[in-house]
């Protein structure tokens, strides 16, 4: 079975996706996804991300303040630990630097990284990283905060096999979306091939970023399998061997998840 690492269940368009969260999560489930980790963007909407993984055992949470959200509102250290020791929450974040959509001075986002990875290692959660046309700033504040003690994911991975391997040395994961199955993708599909596979995950960032052949239409957990499967037919493996490490990797890592069945 795999795990979606990354997506957004709170932000579904439910209509487009099967008609309701029974429907998509059975969905998962039919396309061999047992397990999802739903990805907390504010504080007005963590409790509903809370909400769904206290409803649902296929479902996780994290807790965190996306870097784009809100510039006027810093969320403090003490407030995200608060949020962040609830026992169905398994990570940190989506925390990082977006340098994409937000512009200006952007010190508060540098500001609001490190009381992420502060917040992590406090409570001991790994973090969920997000990067956009930032690596080097995201790279130096995850070296001086000393974010390898607990480590993570760089979610939606999507840079070159250079900043793969610094990731690698501090201690964070490389989870693959459906980027990585764009015609376009060449660096990345690069990437896929070389990471040694104890360091990868996989997901769909829904309802964002669907892969082939569903691209450009709203996304959902179960098409993490496109994802797996063009990894898979880039390294010319089974679909099974990517489900099995990728899913070991994730429970490996945020230790809070348990599966199903266990
Ligand atoms: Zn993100
Ligand atoms: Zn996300």
């Amino acid at each position: 079975m795999l795990v979606d690492s990354h997506c957004h269940l709170d932000l579904l368009n439910l209509k487009a996706s099967g008609g309701d969260l029974a429907a998509v999560l059975e969905n998962a489930v039919t396309h061999g996804v047992g397990h999802m980790l739903c990805v907390s963007v504010n504080l007005k909407h963590f409790p509903r991300v809370r909400a769904l993984a206290e409803t649902h055992p296929r479902v996780f949470a994290s807790a965190g303040v996306h870097p784009n959200e809100q510039p006027q509102k810093q969320p403090s250290v003490q407030t995200l630990c608060e949020i962040a020791r609830h026992p169905e929450v398994v990570a940190v974040g989506e925390t990082g630097l977006d340098y994409y959509r937000s512009k200006g001075d952007l010190e508060w986002q540098r500001e609001r990284f490190r009381r992420h990875i502060a917040a992590a290692r406090e409570t001991g959660k790994p973090l969920i990283i997000h990067a956009r046309e930032a690596r080097e700033d995201t790279l130096r504040i995850l070296r001086e905060e000393k974010a390898d003690q607990i480590g993570g994911v760089m979610h939606c991975f999507s840079e070159d096999w250079e900043v793969a391997t610094r990731a690698m040395d501090l201690n964070f994961r490389i989870s693959f979306s459906g980027i990585v199955t764009f015609p376009s993708a060449e660096v990345l599909k690069d990437v896929a091939r070389r990471l040694p596979l104890e360091w990868m995950l996989v997901e769909t960032d829904a309802p964002w970023l669907a892969p082939v052949p569903h691209r450009g239409k709203p996304n959902q957990p179960a098409y993490v399998r496109h994802v797996a499967e063009h990894i898979a037919d880039l390294r010319d493996i089974s679909l099974e061997e990517i489900a099995d490490k990728t899913t070991t990797n994730f429970f490996r890592l945020f230790q809070g998840a348990k599966p199903v069945g266990a």
